[in-house]
């Protein structure tokens, strides 16, 4: 297997000029769907973010980064507003979410013990957690079966896309696939449950380009050994750098359309598909615009086939012929990632260098 560079220091010295703000959350909060609940725990910062400056995609860093993170303080306080809310014992899937919960410099191994046997206390079937793959070790996930006490454990990992050139240079994820397939064979030798998110149209990707990524990671994954993978419709976050390209007209987020066609492509493999999130507002304001959409008459019902896998490309809607002009007008993978990272250059000021580009010319002739 070819090991790839991740290395992409123009997004890197993109990310350094960018102003941040901080807080937009300043507690732990948790969310209710369906019969999973979500505990979102305030951090130190994903490494990677502090390193690197982070994923195109990232706003977790701002919205939940607090100094000095005390897990266990944080997970009463949040446990308990969600059990206000829902019978904790009954629910299938209580996540428990960090940025990557088997950094120890995101939360130390005796944290990681201590909050593990108060979250073994409840009776509930699975629990999850989220996880940068290549921090995960055997030890670290046989001492969260331990701690566990024989629960069904899901480790999710933000893969996003199989494709390097993708991960590269849409994303700037920083992950090799050799560390993705690492950490999908040591968590499936202990019986625990690989979960990839999937995204669906990371900046600097056209529409067209889009469709084909999700459906062929989603193969790729499911192929990899995935349990199930939760497909992430991209949303704007509104202090990450696709929020920046949004506001200049260099990335729209994906039509409801895409989605239908992709969970379409997959046909009986969206068996495996556990969800479509970021579709909703939710907790976050976001605008309908900062998350997966049509022409806006016809979103309500789409949403609804999307969410529901059930997807229906036979439409009274015009808004159709739309979205296929898109995918007509579509630029390809290399064309976009070098027409936007120009005009990201021009715009934030940051020199794109002659080398940079034969680099990515090069990566794209190895990786794509
Ligand atoms: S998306 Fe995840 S890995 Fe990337 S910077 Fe944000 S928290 Fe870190
Ligand atoms: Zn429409």
């Amino acid at each position: 297997m070819q090991v790839v560079p991740t290395q992409n220091r123009f997004i890197e010295r993109v990310m350094e000029e960018e102003d941040r703000r901080y807080g937009s959350f300043d507690k732990p909060f948790y969310r209710i769907e369906d019969d999973m609940v979500f505990l979102q725990f305030l951090s130190g910062g994903c490494p990677w973010k502090i390193d690197t400056g982070g994923c195109t995609i990232c706003t977790f860093e701002q919205r939940c980064y607090t100094d000095e993170p005390d897990y266990i303080e944080q997970f009463e306080y949040v446990i308990n507003q969600a059990k206000e809310k829902t019978d904790l014992n009954n629910i299938d899937n209580l996540l428990l979410f960090n940025r990557s919960f088997y950094s120890d410099s995101e939360i130390s191994p005796k944290e990681r013990k201590e909050l593990l046997s108060k979250v073994s206390e409840f009776d509930v079937s699975e629990i999850s957690v989220e996880s940068r793959p290549e921090v995960i070790t055997s030890e670290k996930l046989r001492n969260t079966k331990e701690a566990l006490g024989g629960k069904d454990v899901s480790v999710y990992i933000g893969v996003e896309s199989t494709n390097d050139f993708v991960r590269k240079y849409c994303i700037h994820k920083g992950l090799k696939s050799e560390e993705i397939e690492d950490a999908t064979n040591l968590i499936n030798d202990e019986g625990m449950k690989f979960v990839p998110f999937i995204l669906t149209k990371p900046p600097f990707m056209s529409e067209k380009t889009a469709i084909k990524d999700a459906t062929e990671s989603i193969e790729d994954v499911i192929n990899l050994g995935a349990d199930r993978i939760s497909l992430q419709a991209m949303h704007v976050y509104d202090d990450s750098l696709a929020y920046d390209m949004s506001q200049e007209g260099l990335y729209r987020s994906p039509w409801l359309w895409s989605l239908n066609k992709i969970l379409e492509n997959l046909g009986s493999l969206t068996d495996k598909i556990e969800g479509v999130y970021g579709l909703n507002p939710d907790i976050l304001t976001l605008t309908p615009e900062e998350i997966a959409h049509n022409c806006g008459e016809c979103d309500g019902e789409v949403k609804e086939q999307v969410k529901s896998l059930e997807p229906q490309l036979e439409t009274s809607c015009e808004c159709i012929e739309d979205w296929k002009k898109a995918l007509e007008e579509s630029k390809g993978p290399l064309e976009k990632v070098l027409h936007d990272y120009r005009e990201l250059s021009r715009l934030k000021g940051v020199e794109l260098k002659e080398e940079e580009v034969d680099q990515i010319k090069e990566d794209f002739e190895v990786m794509y």
